[in-house]
């Protein structure tokens, strides 16, 4: 099994499965047949990981080469617009001229600017007033609101209850979405992960587990365009 090696000063080995590749953290004098044993050892999790890694790339591969644009849990397809921002409509992401060379869309640095700023756009008006309207509805409280480009959280809920929810969610289902609002509105009575946090989210969000293992399916789009 090939993985990529890096040590450092720590205690013990771990191992972890990323875009498809392994990656192994050992500590500066751990005998290299000791790791190699240890990766061994992990082979069938390994291999179903990723196995698993490969299927939920391919299911967002459209999406990752710009073939297809994804808001509030759908696909949209990309078409030319004469305008000179890009808007959607039903199944449709218009994008103007200028990103297009030959009739192909290019993904340039340009393009990835201008999509960011329609999803931004997107996500500010859409998460604002659902993160209100659940607050208002189920009786939290929150200090502010603000959109993150966070690597690895889709929202998250610090000790004065400031809200910052990931852009990206905005590409989510609906569903989805509400569960990550109700998950950080819990934070405001509840800091923590504790039983009574998990509690309180299931009160308003029942079916919360089965969101988590949509929400790590879907989170691969976490990625998109860094
Ligand atoms: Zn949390």
């Amino acid at each position: 099994m090939e993985y990529t090696l890096s040590r450092s000063k720590r205690k013990n080995i771990t191992i972890c499965v990323k875009d498809g590749r392994v990656t192994v953290k050992a500590p500066l004098k751990t005998d290299i047949k000791v790791i190699d044993g240890f990766v061994a050892s992990k082979e069938k999790w390994l291999a179903r990981k990723l196995r698993e890694n490969s299927e939920r790339q391919k299911r967002y591969e459209d999406v990752f080469a710009g073939r297809e644009f994804m808001h509030l849990g759908e696909r949209l397809l990309p078409c030319v617009t004469d305008k000179k921002r890009i808007w959607s409509s039903c199944k449709n992401l218009f994008i103007p001229q200028e990103f297009y060379y030959n009739g192909v869309l290019i993904i340039s640095d340009l393009f990835v600017a201008a999509i960011k700023k329609y999803y931004m756009r997107k996500a500010k008006k859409y998460l604002g007033t659902r993160l209100a309207e659940l607050s208002e509805h189920y009786g939290f409280s929150y200090k502010k609101f603000s959109l993150t480009n966070a690597k690895t959280k889709w929202g998250s809920c610090d000790s004065a209850n400031r809200i910052k929810l990931n852009w990206r969610l905005i590409m989510l289902h609906k569903g989805l979405i509400d569960y990550v609002i109700v998950h950080e509105l819990t934070h405001t009575v509840e800091h923590n992960h504790s039983r009574n946090f998990w509690n309180g989210v299931a009160a308003i969000y029942p079916r919360y587990k089965e969101a988590i293992a949509c929400l790590k399916e879907a989170g691969i789009l976490i990625n998109l365009w860094r």
